[in-house]
């Protein structure tokens, strides 16, 4: 590398010290407010921002801008105006106008929208969110923005979280000033594990079911699984091991500080964590290394796959989301030192738990997806059903302040809010449970239900404003208590009391806990149309109307999106299935029976004393296989036809979950034992070996 990583970093983006270097003091101080302090931007501010963003954007080489946001269909979105704008005389001149930074208009009835808004009434606007650097991508300088209908309805994921992570500043801010901490911001932060599968294009080309739906449709299980445990950690291979550096390289540029990388549990699969930022700048960067992932892989002849479950057989992807809250000096989830710091620990402790327990179902369906349906509850993620996981230490503690009996730690640590301290948390003490779908890490949590391709907006939306409500009725409460530290304990008891069902610290992949759950009333919506109706209960509809985060309106034009996007999803994935099976594995299965009763007839040609009992069997088999694929073809068609036909879109949904997914199955099914007795040289499809087994 020509340059160092140092200079590399952050080369792309209109960061602190660009805006510090160009801007002239006053502008750099305002911007500063906007960007710290979340104060309206003046336009006079905004047009020398434009105007020293657009030279610099120059020089490296952009010619367009771009207000670049995240609509309801969960990827980004860019329309590219090019800064050039004509005068008198045939010349152009180089324009970019603060009104042109702050607002963009793309056509709104073209993006989901849930019956939001009518193609008539088309008009929406994107906003800049100066708290999200711009930068450079293929030579077009790109604006973070939120986009609005015009009428103000939330049209994208970025609107609801900055809403919510105000929420929870406000709210957490009230919290902190009951401690005698007068701060001006709290921050959501958010750390986002992002798992990915990797496979060579040349095999890639040839599978219509990765090209179209992301992930494989049939396959049989190659002979080796993954139960060698080899993967994770494993030596990285040389083309994975050239390609990571090269993303790590384009993410650095950008200012996303990729840190870790590391093969996973299954063949084929890697994951890479950054360090974490405050939670829209994260969302904001996940989106762009997912972006990114693929790009730099097709440099290497590769294709990345983000589907949450590509390979069936195999561990699928997830995105773990680590989140905490913090003042610019503290993180209010680290353990403290002092009685009071604890006592300040356990609030905010008792408040997630609280969050957690009572929107356990709205945070449920943020993860929802027909992708994630194929991982959650399959014994390689989590359960469908939310619990916390706080580890022993944690689970002593709050099982002692509930009691009302002392706190004996296994480190003989006595625990009494009066007098000693809280132990702390070292990280292999809390983080040894890989089965629980939110855990307390020693200084955040980790919410292990997003799947891979998920934008995390939605699950820290949810979170945040959960947490807010806790925070707001706490503070309610303890801004007219008497004895603060008293009332702070009798509410945390109390909160330990009600909540205290959410908390669990076994294996959430057995069977028991599925029963043991649903014993404690906790939700278990196992698949997505199910899962989303928490976006239409009453209780839910209210929290978010509380906290100004999303309105009715939002909430129910979300559930729609949704609903028909499973439907859109799994329709594609059956008629893609119904292609393949016709156009490829049926002729493929024919021609190689075929071949087969040749030999056959050839042998028995030159002496009816050779044996064709071999090839007899094979042909009953591939003749009975075929037989059951074909009846399996009809009865899947007949499935879509009357899914297809169904105008209502939450019957629709069940219908592509309670009759497809199950046809698609059994054709799978029937395909897959027809791969196991056909020859190579027919079978129209990388095999899975091929795909994930190679030196
Ligand atoms: P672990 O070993 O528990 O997985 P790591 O230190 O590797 O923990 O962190 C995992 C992810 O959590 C990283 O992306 C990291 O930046 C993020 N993380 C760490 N601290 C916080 C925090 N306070 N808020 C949000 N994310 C965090
Ligand atoms: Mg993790």
């Amino acid at each position: 590398m020509a340059v160092s990583i140092t200079e590399l970093y952050g080369s792309k983006t209109f960061n602190d010290s660009v805006m510090k270097e160009r801007l002239p003091s006053p502008t750099y101080k305002a911007l500063r407010a906007a960007i710290y302090e979340h104060k309206p931007l003046d336009p006079e501010v905004a047009n020398v921002v434009a105007s020293v963003m657009k030279r610099w954007a120059m020089e490296q080489g952009a010619t367009h801008y771009t207000h670049w946001f995240q609509p309801l269909n969960g990827i980004t979105s860019e329309k590219h105006d090019s800064f050039v704008s004509p005068v008198s005389g045939g010349a152009a001149i180089m324009e970019f106008k603060g009104k042109e930074l702050i607002k963009g208009e793309p056509d709104a009835s073209s993006f989901p929208n849930g019956g939001l808004r009518a193609t008539c009434e088309a008009r929406g606007y994107t906003s800049w969110d100066p708290t999200s650097y711009a930068f450079i991508k293929d030579d077009v300088l790109c604006i973070p923005t939120a986009f609005c209908s015009y009428t103000g309805e939330a049209l994208d994921k970025k609107t609801p979280l900055l809403r919510s992570m105000d929420a929870l500043s406000n709210q957490a801010r009230r919290i902190l000033k009951l401690f005698g901490k007068d701060v001006s911001y709290v921050r959501t932060t958010l750390g986002a594990e992002q798992e990915y599968f990797l496979v060579r294009k040349e095999d890639y080309k040839d599978r219509l079911d990765l090209i179209l739906t992301g992930r494989t449709l049939l396959g049989a299980s190659p002979s080796k699984g993954q139960e060698l445990e080899e993967h994770y950690f494993g030596a990285i291979r040389t083309e994975v091991s050239e390609f990571m550096k090269d993303l790590d390289e384009e993410l650095w540029k950008l200012g996303i500080p990729a840190k870790t990388k590391h093969n996973e549990v299954a063949p084929c699969q890697h994951e890479l964590a950054p360090v974490f930022e405050m939670a829209n700048v994260a969302v904001d960067h996940n989106m762009l290394t997912m972006e990114l992932m693929k790009k730099v892989a097709d440099r290497h002849g590769l294709v990345c796959l983000l589907h949450e479950k590509p390979f069936d057989g195999v561990n699928g992807s997830g995105k773990h989301n680590n989140w905490s809250m913090s003042t610019e000096t503290e993180n209010l989830l680290e353990p403290g030192d002092t009685p009071k710091e604890n006592l300040q620990f356990l609030i905010f402790l008792a408040a997630i738990i609280k969050a957690v327990d009572e929107y356990a179902d709205l945070l449920r369906a943020t993860v929802a997806s027909p992708g994630n349906d194929h991982r959650l509850g399959a014994n390689e993620a989590p359960p469908a059903i939310i619990s916390i996981f706080v580890g022993e230490e944690l689970e002593a503690v709050i099982d002692s302040i509930a009691s009302n009996s002392p706190y004996a730690a296994p480190t003989k640590l006595k625990m009494d809010l009066g007098v000693d301290v809280l132990p702390t948390f070292s990280k292999d003490s809390t983080d040894r449970n890989r089965t629980s779908p939110f855990a307390f890490t020693g200084n955040k949590f980790e919410f292990r239900m997003p799947g891979s391709s998920q934008n995390l907006s939605d699950a820290d939306t949810v979170l945040n404003t959960a947490v807010a409500k806790s925070l707001h009725d706490y503070a309610d409460e303890l801004e007219g208590a008497e004895d603060f530290e008293s009332a702070v304990i009798a509410l945390i008891k109390r909160t330990i009391h009600d909540h205290r069902r959410v908390i669990f610290n076994g294996d959430g992949y057995t069977e028991a806990w599925e029963k043991e759950a649903e014993r404690r009333g906790l939700p278990n919506a196992k698949y997505t149309p199910l899962a989303m109706k928490a976006l239409l209960a009453d209780k839910n509809i209210r929290l978010m109307e509380q906290f100004g985060v999303l309105t009715k309106t939002e909430m129910h034009s979300r559930y729609e999106v949704e609903i028909e996007h499973y439907s859109k999803v799994i329709n594609i994935e059956a008629l893609t299935m119904l292609e393949m099976l016709r156009k490829q594995i049926m002729p493929a299965v024919a021609g190689y029976s075929s071949e087969v009763a040749s030999a056959a007839a050839a042998k028995q040609a030159v002496s009816d004393k050779l044996s064709v009992r071999s090839e007899t069997r094979l042909l009953e088999k591939l003749s009975a296989g075929a037989d059951e694929l074909s009846d399996a073809i009809d009865a899947l068609q007949e499935a879509v036809d009357k899914a297809t036909a169904e105008s209502d879109e939450p019957a629709k949904s069940y219908l592509y979950h309670d009759a497809v997914l199950p046809a698609m199955e059994k054709a799978r099914k029937a395909s897959d034992t027809l791969e196991r007795i056909c020859s190579e040289d027919y079978w129209p499809l990388p095999s899975y070996s091929r795909m994930l087994y190679y030196v």
